[in-house]
């Protein structure tokens, strides 16, 4: 599935957070979202799967707008991974993956549905948490929860807003290798991040916000001491090891 912004805006109250964003993607492509805080990753995420609806211009799936879309067809092509705030769920957590099944069912879940829940529990190293009780699990177990949902969703197109803020770093890669591979299948992941060292790691493409607008967006080319420096107004310093960057930051 290809998805298209074309041209969006968008305001809260009359303050604009997005404006003039336009851009492609590709089924497969791996996108990282990266820029200060405030720049407009959430805000831009959320117009991508409607939850946010944009003043201006349009969001397309392959030649479709995403506005034409019933919510359940919808929910079968995007899945959207929210970022991690206190979630509280009186629900064990196979049940929660199994809410993922939604747009597929119904009224009661199929043997197919069970099926694929269980599969994704599994994935994502959760099998042995799948009875317990959601608000018992830490952050970090939480959030990948929230992971195996959208995913059972069997989108074509993943939306995550910093999924692995609250990962320890075993399972920070553990996520991003799963991301990485579904990519591989072709489905589309779009990822806000807000570690720049990571989205290099591991997209295809890397698209630049900074102040609601698109300051860069492509492959590793972008990704030039002067654009990071005016992306996030600090000095750095870019190390190339073999086939790897880093960024390290060098003082203000
Ligand atoms: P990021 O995810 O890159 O940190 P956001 O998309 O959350 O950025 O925010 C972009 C801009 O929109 C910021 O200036 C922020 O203050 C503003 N903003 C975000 N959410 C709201 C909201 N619910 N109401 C008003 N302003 C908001
Ligand atoms: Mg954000």
């Amino acid at each position: 599935m290809k998805i298209t912004i074309q041209n969006i805006e968008f305001s809260y109250n009359g303050v604009p957070a997005l404006e003039n964003v336009n851009n492609r993607f590709e089924k497969g492509d791996f996108v990282a979202l990266v820029g200060p805080n405030g720049s407009g990753k959430s805000t831009l995420i959320k117009c991508l799967n409607g939850i946010l609806k944009v003043q201006k211009g349009a969001v397309l799936i392959d030649e479709k707008s995403i506005q034409s879309f019933a919510p359940n067809e919808l929910a079968r092509e995007i899945a959207y991974v929210p970022q991690s705030e206190n979630k509280k769920a009186i629900l064990n957590v196979f049940d929660i993956v199994l809410l993922g099944r939604k747009p597929y069912i119904n009224w009661k879940p199929a043997r197919h549905d069970l099926k694929i829940t269980s599969e994704i529990l599994s994935i994502l190293h959760l099998d042995h948490l799948a009875m317990k009780d959601f608000n018992k699990l830490s952050g970090g177990q939480q959030q990948s929860v929230y992971i195996a949902r959208a995913l059972a969703q069997e989108p074509d197109i993943l939306l995550l807003d910093e999924p692995t803020a609250n990962l320890d770093i075993k399972h920070q890669v553990e996520v991003l290798e799963i991301l990485k591979n579904l990519s591989q299948k072709g489905i589309t992941i779009i990822i806000a991040l807000h570690d720049i060292n990571t989205a290099i790691r591991y997209a295809s493409k890397i698209m630049m916000l900074k102040d609601g607008k698109v300051f860069a967006c492509g492959g590793m080319e972008t990704i030039t001491e002067k654009n990071i420096e005016n992306l996030y107004d600090i000095k750095v310093k870019i190390i190339r090891d073999d086939n790897q960057v880093f960024i390290i930051p060098n003082g203000l």
